[in-house]
């Protein structure tokens, strides 16, 4: 069994969206899930760990985004406080009194857990933290997200533990096009191979992100998009995890394996339209386990993005944290074809989609040679 941290504290509940999909009680939900599972709180199994997150500094911030970003965050918030209102940073991305300090906490929760991971306190992480962050890009904040909370963490994993080869896999419904921008021309120093498995940009936003965008400069095959089919399911799933992730990653190599954790893409959440259950979460989080015990000592680390339907979100990250501790799923749904296993989509993804990726990264890639 794994040890493995939960990051939270109030703040992240206290980033207030008013009526809004992006709510607190994502994560005030989640938690008290966690705590009747005995997976948090004071009657936890010994083997999961409560991490308190710190904040980040603006020095830290500035890794990833400008002070045009930084300067708009705080106006909102100072307005929020003088107007005792919500302010809209942009089209549904929402301000409170306590939004700049909780998106300070957000990435800072990424940071204490790599930290702990690196003293050995725990061999993995999932930070339930909001604001959420793949959409936010150098000067931008938009679609619900603040400061990039995966992008800082690769920052620091590079600056801050030297390390130089790490992985990203980003399986939120929405493509994460705030990550993408920010590393579409590589970093400045090491290596990041960045997935984005989504719904495909023509049905959903963001809008972009398709197969074709795959970085530039030295970054050019390391960004891949996977572009699902509406209503694509589990089994689509683990035909691009068994045939085109994992075997990536095993040429890769990864010393660290980054989760932009979204669980918006389950067919019960009310914003999207794919066919993910509760337990194909638990596939990902077990075949990425693998891939980091192979090469990356185990380290794998999880940072909570989208998902709407509060019961499916709280079941879903009960599922990954049990799978980072090596443990079987608590969840499992019953399979049917309401779930988006439909043989055309299965079909589509097999014979079209698969294909069409692994011609794209043929060039770069030995696996697919
Ligand atoms: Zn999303």
């Amino acid at each position: 069994m794994k040890n493995v941290g939960i990051v939270y504290q109030d703040i992240y509940a206290k980033h207030d969206t008013g009526p809004h999909p992006e709510c607190a009680d994502r994560v005030i939900h989640t938690i008290e899930q966690l705590k009747k599972n005995q997976m948090y709180g004071e009657n936890r199994i010994a083997h999961f760990k409560n991490i308190d997150p710190r904040k980040a500094t603006l020095e830290e911030i500035r890794w990833s985004h400008s002070n045009i970003l930084i300067n708009k965050v705080n106006a909102a918030v100072e307005s929020t406080i003088k107007r005792n209102s919500h302010e809209y940073i942009d089209g549904d991305t929402v301000a409170s009194p306590a939004t700049f300090d909780a998106a300070l906490y957000a990435a800072g929760g990424n940071f204490a857990a790599i930290d702990a991971i690196f003293s050995g306190e725990i061999d993995r992480a999932f930070a339930l933290c909001r604001p959420p962050g793949h959409h936010s890009n150098k000067d931008y904040a938009r679609g619900f997200c603040i400061f990039n909370n995966i992008a800082l963490s690769v920052e620091y994993l590079i600056r801050a533990k030297k390390l130089n080869r790490i992985a990203i896999i980003d399986f939120d419904a929405h493509a994460g096009n705030g990550t993408e921008e920010l590393f579409y021309s590589g970093l400045e120093q090491g290596e990041l191979l960045f997935f984005s498995i989504h719904q495909h940009p023509h049905t959903l936003y963001p809008g972009t992100c398709f197969v074709d965008e795959i970085g530039k400069g030295k970054q050019k095959g390391k960004i891949v998009n996977i572009t699902l089919a509406p209503y694509s399911g589990q089994k689509s799933v683990e035909l691009t995890f068994k045939q085109v992730i994992l075997p990536m990653l095993r040429e890769f190599k990864p010393e660290f394996i980054l989760c932009s954790a979204g669980f918006d893409a389950h067919h019960k959440d009310p914003l999207t339209n794919l066919g993910f259950m509760d337990q194909t979460y638990s596939y990902i989080i077990q075949e990425l386990g693998k891939i980091s015990d192979e090469f990356a000592k185990g380290r794998l680390q999880c940072t909570l993005e989208g998902g709407y339907n509060i019961k499916h979100l709280g079941n879903s990250i009960t599922n990954v944290i049990n799978s980072l501790a090596d443990d079987k799923p608590v969840f499992n749904e019953i399979d049917d074809f309401s779930t988006g296993q439909k043989v055309d989509i299965l079909e589509f993804t097999e014979n079209k989609l698969i294909p069409q990726i692994k011609a794209i990264f043929a060039p770069y890639w030995k696996v697919f040679h």
